[in-house]
């Protein structure tokens, strides 16, 4: 059986990029840039006062106080008419255009209005540094220069300096679509009573919510009966998007028809089954397509077992179809809270809550009771990892963990 580090390998090997395509800004929130972005501005496009107050000449600040007459006033999106020469100053606001001559700025909560003469101004006793308040033009960018680079996650941040630099369209790699499927003849959607020998399904729910939160548009397929036609229909249609999640029957049950059905639909198995707990019996495929792979994922019905095979092997798939580098399992070593004994024939990940005491990450194990247990899991924020064989640990040991993002 393969072990989740050559499963992962294998998956990402069969998960490309999607096709770049060119988005509005508020449609690129989230999505990785498939394009360098060069500024075509000078930022700030002139050089530029930073406060409220008065452009003057430093030299004639080398004795305060001093009078000065006032040229003019200029505000944020005005040009100055004037220069600035001995003896005069122009009434500056934040974010204006420094007129010609002037080097510096006094701020006007250290100047005061001239009696009787209300274009005047005095500047009060201080020191006045030439260039001080002043932002000189292109000092946080400079026209031609590169801003973003390819494979940048565009947050808000980047928005706003996609914004700046003049690009309402850019292109981004597109989010993928992913299809859920939940199998299995017991299962009733949540708003409904279970009768005898049902229960509600709960993977179809989480799952569509995994893949909205790793930034996936979410198809939702709704119930699958345990049968070759039902099935079939179901995931023709799930294999109309970049990747089809199902849960349930994937293992070694008489109703466990899925993979059946995916090979006769034409999807290539590439592994079933891998080294892990919960979750041995996750099944992944490709259906080729011109238009780019199919991607594949059965997921065991198992909620904590679905769980745990998202964020190992889908969440990583889809952040590589979302054109992102971070595909890789985001782990960190934290200290177990208590003692633990581990005996396990696979490397298990368990559901986990990290906490910070004092500075220190630390991991309490929760108290799981078995791989349906969904109401633990809901106060689970990571999986602790723990190699397979029988070792005792001790509280502080330090291990390691995958955050949930
Ligand atoms: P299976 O992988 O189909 O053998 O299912 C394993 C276990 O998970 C069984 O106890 C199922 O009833 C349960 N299960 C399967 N699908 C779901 C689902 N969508 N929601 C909740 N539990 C499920
Ligand atoms: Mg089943």
């Amino acid at each position: 059986m393969i072990n989740v580090e050559e499963a992962l390998e294998l998956v990402l090997e069969c998960a490309r990029a999607k096709t770049p395509k060119t988005v509005s800004l508020e449609q690129a929130l989230g999505r990785v840039l498939a394009e360098e972005i060069t500024s075509d501005i000078d930022s700030p496009p002139h050089d530029k006062s930073l406060v409220d107050g008065y452009a003057v000449l430093a030299a004639d600040a080398k004795v305060t106080p001093v009078e000065l007459t006032v040229n003019e006033e200029v505000t944020a999106g005005e040009t100055p008419s004037l220069p600035v020469t001995t003896g005069t100053a122009t009434r500056i606001m934040t974010g204006a255009p420094i007129p010609a001559g002037a080097d510096a700025i006094v701020m006007v909560e250290q100047t005061e209005s001239v009696e009787g003469q209300a274009a005047d101004v005095r500047l009060a006793k201080q020191q006045v540094q030439g260039g001080q308040h002043i932002m000189r033009r292109a000092t946080s960018l400079r026209r031609g220069e590169v801003v973003l680079s390819k494979g940048a996650l565009v947050r808000p941040i980047e928005i706003g300096l996609l914004a700046e630099v003049g690009r309402p369209q850019v292109s981004v790699f597109p989010a993928p679509n992913v299809a859920v499927l939940s199998t299995g003849n017991e299962l009733v959607p949540a708003g409904d009573a279970p009768g005898a020998g049902q229960i509600r399904n709960s993977n179809g729910p989480m799952l569509g919510a995994l893949v909205q939160r790793a930034g996936g548009r979410h198809i939702d397929l709704g119930i699958g009966r345990d049968d070759q036609k039902s099935l079939s229909q179901l995931v023709g249609r799930g294999l109309e998007a970049d990747v089809l999640v199902l849960s349930g029957g994937v293992s070694a049950g008489v109703l466990d028809l899925v993979p059946g059905v995916l090979a006769s639909l034409g999807v290539a198995q590439v592994f079933h089954k891998v080294d892990l707990k919960p979750g041995k019996p996750v099944w992944f495929g490709v259906l080729a397509d011109p238009k780019g792979d199919k991607l594949v994922f059965g997921l065991p019905g198992n909620p904590v077992s679905s769980l745990v095979c998202f964020e190992l092997f889908v969440r990583p798939a889809m952040a590589r179809l979302a054109g992102g580098s971070a595909d890789r399992l985001a782990t960190q070593s934290a200290r177990l809270t208590n003692d633990h004994r581990h005996r396990g024939d696979r490397p298990t990940y368990f559901p986990a809550r990290l906490r910070p005491v004092e500075g220190q990450s630390q991991v309490e194990l929760l108290a799981w009771k078995g791989s349906a247990d969904l109401r633990t899991l809901s106060s689970a924020d990571c999986l602790a990892f723990f190699p397979k064989g029988e070792r005792a640990y001790h509280a502080g040991d330090e291990i390691e963990v995958i955050l949930f993002p």
